[in-house]
């Protein structure tokens, strides 16, 4: 490991009105997470609790990165986006080492967000040929979050599976990972918001976005993002060949479609 680089904070300019549909989520969010956060006297008057982490679970490509990120842009804190696989190393104790650098420079930099991405890979189910050296990495940051030797009361930290069945039970308790939200596929109206918000800066036609919606069933958002990438693709190419540009067609979209395959299906 390289240790921790200032240049891992992130200072998000991405706020919820970016992020399509999860309304729900966002609410909880906000509620649960953003105002104690900000709030903290006021929360803990009405006997609230405040701290702890939240798990955002369910399929790829379906926000968990984006809610943290914009999560953190909404309350303007910094952002660390790490994934255990980067944090594990080979040598006995850096992995330790390298979860200890994250927290202490996030702690540097609060407010400060800490999403940490692939929380089952510390499961042990996944990697049994690992499972020494993950005990003392879930162990470090069990007492990370415990926050026993430090200051936590500005960080927050947000954590993300696509398998929470595979997390240690121990990340689960009261002030740890104490609460999991799922953040699902979306439906219909979601995928016309997202479709909208990757749509919104490139020159269009009048689309007719609920057809399109309508056929992107099972489509995470982050295919709908490679639908529009496809789409621009299809317009540039035009634009090249006929030295004419115009705007993103209906057409354009649908062929477009045709090319990503939908990767939720089994959710
Ligand atoms: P993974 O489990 O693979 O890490 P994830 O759930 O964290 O996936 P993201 O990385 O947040 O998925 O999403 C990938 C990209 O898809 C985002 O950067 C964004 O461009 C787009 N996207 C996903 N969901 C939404 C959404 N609800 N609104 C707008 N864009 C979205």
């Amino acid at each position: 490991g390289a240790g921790m680089q200032d240049d891992a904070l992130e200072r998000p300019r991405v706020s919820f009105k970016d992020v399509g549909g999860l309304e729900e989520l966002k609410e909880n969010i906000k509620m649960n997470i953003i105002y104690p956060f900000q709030n903290p006297s006021l929360f803990k008057t009405f006997g609230k609790k405040v701290g702890g982490g939240i798990l955002l679970y369910g399929p790829p490509g379906c926000g968990k990165t984006f809610l943290a990120r914009a999560t953190a842009g909404e309350c303007n804190a910094r952002f660390i986006n790490i994934a255990i696989d980067d944090i594990l190393d080979m040598y006995i104790g850096n992995s330790e080492k390298n979860l200890h650098a994250v927290f202490e420079l996030a702690r540097k930099h609060t407010p400060a967000i800490i999403f940490i991405d692939e929380l089952d890979a510390l499961g042990g189910s996944r990697q049994q040929m690992r499972y020494q050296n993950n005990r003392m990495l879930t162990n470090q940051l069990l007492s990370e979050l415990d926050g026993v030797e430090s200051d936590n009361s500005e960080i927050l930290v947000l954590g993300a599976t696509n398998s929470p069945w595979f997390v240690d039970s121990s990340l689960r308790r009261p002030g740890r990972f104490d609460r999991v939200l799922f953040v699902p596929p979306p439906d219909l109206q979601a995928r016309v918001e997202i479709l909208q918000l990757h749509l919104k800066d490139k020159p269009l036609e009048a689309l007719d976005y609920v057809k399109l919606a309508k056929g992107m069933e099972k489509f995470s958002g982050a295919d709908i993002k490679a639908v529009c990438d496809a789409a621009a693709d299809i317009a540039i190419t035009n634009a090249m060949k006929t030295g004419k540009v115009r705007p993103l067609s209906m057409d354009d979209m649908l062929s477009a479609l045709k090319k990503v395959r939908p990767s939720t299906l089994e959710w």
